[in-house]
This record gives C-alpha cells, sequence and structure tokens, in this order.
C-alpha cells in the first residue's frame, strides 16, 4: 500500500503541474515528466517514486536544479496515507474475507468505500500540492472531491440501512461534523477577511467532513489539522509577519489521522 501511494503522490504532484499549465493557458508539458528548468526528458530511473529523489539529492540529472520538496512529501505522504488506509481498511477487509461475504451487497460497498477514498486522497494530494506551491485551489478539482465525498457518506447511510442502523443518527453526527470542520473554517476565513485562511479551505474542509460522516472523529481532524498547522508554520509565519496559511495539506493530514483513529471497519460491521 505504502509503495501504491508512492507511486500515486510521484502522480498526484505532476497533476498539480499540468493543472497549473492548463489554468496559465501554457502549452502542455507533453506525455513524459520533465525537469521545469531545463526541459530534460527524465528517464524510467529518475522517475522511480521517493528512491529517484534521494538518489539524485532532489536535483535535477542534467543541470542540477533543485526540484524541490513537494515531490518527495507528497510521495511519502501519499504513501503513509496509503499504508494506513491498509492498516484500518484493506487488512480487516481481507482478515474478515469470508465473514463479509456471507452479505456481498455490504461487501461489496465496503469495497467501493476503499477505493474511492484512495481515489479521495490522491485528488486531495493534488490540491494540497497545489495549495502549497501557488496557493490557490482549483475550482474543479475542489468539485470533484466534495462529490467524492458526499458519494462516500452515501455509501455509508447504505450501509446503515443494510444493516437496520440509526440513519437519522448518523445524518446529525455527519451534518454536525460539517459544521465543526467546514463551519469553522468558514467562519475563520469570514472573520478574518480572508487573510488567515484561503477560500478554498472550507470547501476542502466540506469534502473531508463527508467523507468522514462523524462529529467526534470531524473534531478529532479539526484538531490535528490545526495543531500540525501552528507547530510546523508558525515560525515562517512569525518570520513573515501577515501571511495565509496554507491550510489544505494540513486539513488533509487530520482527515487520515481521523479515519485512521476511527478504524471504522470494526464498529460498522459489529465484529
Ligand atoms: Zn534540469
Amino acid at each position: 500500500m505504502f509503495v501504491l501511494g508512492a507511486v500515486f503522490g510521484s502522480f498526484a504532484c505532476c497533476q498539480a503541474w499540468r493543472w497549473r499549465y492548463r489554468i496559465q493557458g501554457k502549452k502542455p508539458l507533453g506525455k513524459r515528466s520533465v525537469c521545469m528548468s531545463c526541459k530534460y526528458t527524465l528517464k524510467w530511473y529518475d522517475n522511480v517514486p521517493v528512491i529517484s529523489w534521494i538518489m539524485l539529492r532532489g536535483k535535477c540529472r542534467k543541470c542540477g536544479k533543485k526540484i524541490g520538496y513537494a515531490e518527495i512529501l507528497s510521495e511519502l505522504g501519499l504513501g503513509t496515507a496509503f499504508a494506513m488506509i491498509g492498516h484500518v481498511y484493506v487488512v480487516p477487509t481481507i482478515y474478515y474475507w469470508t465473514v463479509l461475504a456471507t452479505k456481498p451487497m455490504s461487501l461489496a460497498i465496503l469495497v467501493a468505500t476503499i477505493v474511492l477514498l484512495l481515489i479521495m486522497l490522491v485528488v486531495l494530494t493534488i490540491l494540497s500540492v497545489y495549495d502549497a506551491k501557488w496557493g490557490e485551489l482549483p475550482v474543479l478539482l475542489l468539485v470533484l472531491v466534495v462529490s467524492l465525498g458526499a458519494v462516500i457518506l452515501g455509501l455509508k447511510i447504505w450501509t446503515t440501512i443494510l444493516d437496520d442502523g440509526d440513519v437519522l443518527q448518523l445524518l446529525i453526527s455527519a451534518v454536525s461534523g460539517v459544521a465543526i470542520l467546514a463551519g469553522v473554517c468558514w467562519a475563520i476565513y469570514k472573520a478574518s477577511n480572508e487573510r488567515l485562511m484561503g477560500g478554498g479551505d472550507w470547501i476542502l474542509a466540506l469534502a473531508i467532513a463527508l467523507a468522514i460522516g462523524d462529529w467526534w472523529l470531524s473534531l478529532w481532524a479539526m484538531f490535528l489539522a490545526n495543531l500540525l498547522g501552528d507547530i510546523i508554520m508558525m515560525p515562517s509565519l512569525i518570520q513573515k509577519g501577515n501571511h495565509v496559511l496554507h491550510f489544505g495539506p494540513f486539513l488533509m493530514i487530520g482527515f487520515v489521522l481521523a479515519i485512521w483513529l476511527g478504524s471504522a471497519l470494526p464498529s460498522l460491521f459489529n465484529l
């Protein structure tokens, strides 16, 4: 799962650059990856996630220009995120496969949820890289990630109905989660006159809250995103004075940690 995540992390980082070029109306970069400085076309051995970056010490093989930290961080980050989803979803699903197979519909929904979660994490990584590099969030990608979050919540509601669970309680919990995550981000965005938080952040928070579908875990995601954001960004915020915090990457970290903490599967299937 880590290797798969690292490969998609590499893909996500390239996609951020491609979106940037598309939005700015520049000539597309072509099919193969190139050095952003000298346009050297990368060979396959320059493209191995994590390993190539370390071997090249973060520099272009040809011109020696620095590649940047977004590449290695997105590969390591998404690799770790995939490994964590593997831990709480994929491993238990394989382990309890024969038990779960007695309810084929529930199993199908569970597998669909895992796949959609992984796709959502890839899109969130593209958004995080884009946010960290250029301080913006492309609207189309935000729409995509909110849609994914809504479908994941829809699947959770469906599972609850199949298990004769309390749908109303789930809906109240999910809506409360949206209020906690997206509501607070929106309030900070408005109250600070768009200085402390970007306009896209509350939409990103909305997508995450929908996918979590639980007020308690949404609170955890919010708390962890803020805590990590403060610890990591505070030194540079103080140094540069008034500066917008690019909250996107931290929201994603909070999201993954909340899912991991929630270990949704056992409670979901009462195993
Ligand atoms: Zn180069």
